[in-house]
This record gives C-alpha cells, structure tokens and sequence, in this order.
C-alpha cells in the first residue's frame, strides 16, 4: 500500500513515517518545509533503513499535488501538512485559513480525480472548545478560541460534507491530544522554531539550560493542584494510531480521538521529567495565557474498540524520550 504523507517532514509526520515504514507501507512525503527541514527525513530512512520518496511541494499548489499524484497508484493520504502555532493563528489568521484549509481541498480533489478512497486527517483536541471532560467524539462541538481551531473544525466539516456526499470516500478526522516525546534512538523528536509555544519543549529547554525558568501559566484553575490538565501521548503511540486508522478505516466519516485517556497537570508533569531526568526544573507561576481551557483530556474507548488501538508508553518515557532528543541537538 502507497501512502501519501503530507507535512512527513514535520514532528509528528516524520514519527508516523516510521511507524508506516515499519509495518510495511510504501511511503510518498510531500512537505514544503516551511517547519521542518529534509535531514529529518534522511534520519528516518537511517533508522528504517527504508526508502521514502520526497516532493518538496507546498501541498496548497495544486498542480503540484496532481503531479504526485499523476506519478504514483497512491491507496491513501495521511493530512498533517499546516501551521500549528496557535498565537501566530489569531495576529495572522488569513495565514492558517489559507493553508489549513486550502491544502485540504487541493489534496480531497485530487483523491475524487484519482480516485483514491481513504484518507486521514489530523484533527484537534481544541475542536471541542470548552466541552465537559472526558472528550467524546459523539459532543457537538463548541466554537474554538482562535483561527488555528477554526480552521481544523472547518476542514472536519469539508471532508465530512464530501464523505456524506460520496460514502465510499472513507475519511478518519483524528483529533490529537497532547503528543510529546520523540523516537527512542533520539535521532528525531520536536524542533521548535524559536521559543516553544508547548509544555513539553519549554521544559528540555529549561533543562537544558537555554532558557532560564519555566512560565506556568496560572496556578488557579479549577483543578486539583490549580494548573492547566492535559492528555498527554508519546507521539510513538499516536503514530502508531495512523497505522490503525489506515488499516481499519471503513467506508464514510469516523471521528476517533488520540489520546491516554488520562489528564495530567502542568505541576505532575513538571514533577515526573524531575524525577527521569534528576534535573531540577525552576518556574514561576504568571496568568493564565488567553485562550487556555482548563481542562482536556480524551474519552478513548472509540478508538479501543473500532480500531484496537490503545497508548502503551507512559509519562515517564515521555519525558525520558523529549530529554534524549533534546541533548542530541
Ligand atoms: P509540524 O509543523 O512539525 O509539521 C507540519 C509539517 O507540514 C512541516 O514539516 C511543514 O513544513 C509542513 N507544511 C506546512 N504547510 C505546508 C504546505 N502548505 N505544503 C507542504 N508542507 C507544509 O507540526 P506537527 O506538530 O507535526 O503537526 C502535524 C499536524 O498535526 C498539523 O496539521 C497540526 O495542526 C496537527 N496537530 C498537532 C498537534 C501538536 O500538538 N503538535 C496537536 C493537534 C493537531
Ligand atoms: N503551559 C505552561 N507554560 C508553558 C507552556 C504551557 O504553563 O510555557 C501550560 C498550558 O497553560 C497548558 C499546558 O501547559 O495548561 C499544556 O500547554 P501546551 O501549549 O503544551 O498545549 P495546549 O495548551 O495546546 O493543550
């Protein structure tokens, strides 16, 4: 089976590549590395000691995207490629509408011209908005607090607007938790582009000594010991979720959320990289950063029955994975 990975080169479509090369997939990325760079995809080769084949395309571009598609029998597109950076979304919002949703309608009509039936999506946990936790895919949705949200809720709907139009257009919409962590070899993991907007990459950066404190972002939420509650997974695990999604998709749209299952506070999380690492983390505590919910964490029990997938790494590895690749770089 040939897959077409869009945004492959990026933090989670580069460990998805692994995951995909592992169990067997023929591999295609096309990524135009506005967030990335193409050493990470040699790295993966180096650890799969398998071939991929790149287009360095902007996947907006859609004779570029037909071209790929002219050249290859592809079964199935995996949808990371888009910008993520959810402060960027709200100064520059005509940025993430453009490419998020753009991208996403180049490359669905090109599966309708190629006729290529199934396709995954990287979705959001912050489609939900300010839902009750746990998240369950069946909620309706609340609006979400910026364009980067907005433009997820709005490709969920376009792809599953074409799918209800055309059943055999099989769509999985994953919506992602908190992916952190990085391959075991510590040879490719989360690269920020400057400072780091995410927990995870701001505490090895701490520890690492370029940046002096942690900020937590307010300590009065309505939560056991006041900090944010997220749902963290080891982007292993959540790759590892594609490879499911691909194999069982059926015909239509599914909604499967990736996530543990279980809500951890900035505070625990703080505590256990200690712990793993014996790197004392200093911080203090600020505001609440605008837009911050207080809790997020994942109802997982569709994603266990439909598709037989479940987390098997915990917090611990997590953080001993992030470390091992922040030393590296
Ligand atoms: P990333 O920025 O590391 O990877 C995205 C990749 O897409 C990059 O390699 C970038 O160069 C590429 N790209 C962006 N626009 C492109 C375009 N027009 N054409 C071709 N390539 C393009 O981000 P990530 O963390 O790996 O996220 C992947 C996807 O998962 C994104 O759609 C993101 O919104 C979604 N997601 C991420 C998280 C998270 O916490 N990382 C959570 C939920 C959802
Ligand atoms: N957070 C924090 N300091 C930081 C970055 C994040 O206190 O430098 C908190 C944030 O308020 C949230 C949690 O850590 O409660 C996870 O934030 P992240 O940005 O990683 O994920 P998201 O908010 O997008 O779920």
């Amino acid at each position: 089976m040939i897959v077409l990975v869009t945004g492959g080169a990026g933090f989670i479509g580069s460990h998805t590549c692994i995951a995909l090369l592992e169990a067997g997939f023929k591999v295609i990325v096309a990524d135009n590395l506005c967030n990335s760079r193409v050493e990470i995809l040699n790295k993966v080769m180096e650890i799969t000691k398998k071939n991929i084949i790149f287009y360095e395309i902007d996947v907006t571009n859609e004779h570029s995207v037909d071209r790929i598609f002219s050249e290859h029998h592809i079964d199935g597109v995996i949808h990371f490629a888009g910008y993520k950076a959810v402060g960027e979304s709200v100064k520059e919002p005509l940025k993430y509408y453009y490419n998020n949703i753009i991208s996403t309608i180049v490359l669905v009509r090109a599966c309708q011209k190629y006729k290529v039936q199934r396709f995954v999506f990287s979705s959001s946990a912050t489609v939900y908005g300010e839902n009750e936790v746990p998240f369950k895919e069946s909620m309706i949705l609340k609006p979400t607090t910026n364009p980067y949200g907005e433009s997820k809720t709005i490709s969920e709907r376009i792809l599953i607007d074409v799918s209800e139009a055309n059943p055999a257009f099989s769509v999985a919409l994953l919506r992602y938790f908190n992916p952190i962590g990085a391959h075991e070899s510590g040879l490719i993991g989360e690269e920020p582009n400057g400072a780091p907007n995410n927990l995870m990459p701001y505490i090895t950066q701490v520890a690492k000594g370029k940046i002096e404190k942690l900020r937590i972002f307010g300590a009065d939420y309505p939560t056991f010991d006041g900090t944010g509650v997220r749902d963290y997974i080891h982007v292993m695990d959540l790759a590892e979720g594609h490879i499911a999604a691909l194999i069982h998709l059926k015909e239509g749209i599914h909604k499967y959320n990736l996530g543990s299952g279980k809500g951890t506070s900035v505070l625990e999380l703080v505590t256990i990289f200690e712990e793993e690492t014996g790197i004392k983390i200093p911080f203090d505590v600020i505001d609440r950063r605008p837009g911050d919910i207080a809790e997020c964490y994942a109802d997982v029990r569709k994603a266990r029955e439909e598709l037989n997938w479940y987390v098997i790494r915990d917090l611990r590895m997590m953080c001993r994975d992030a470390w091992r690749f922040e030393k590296n770089i």
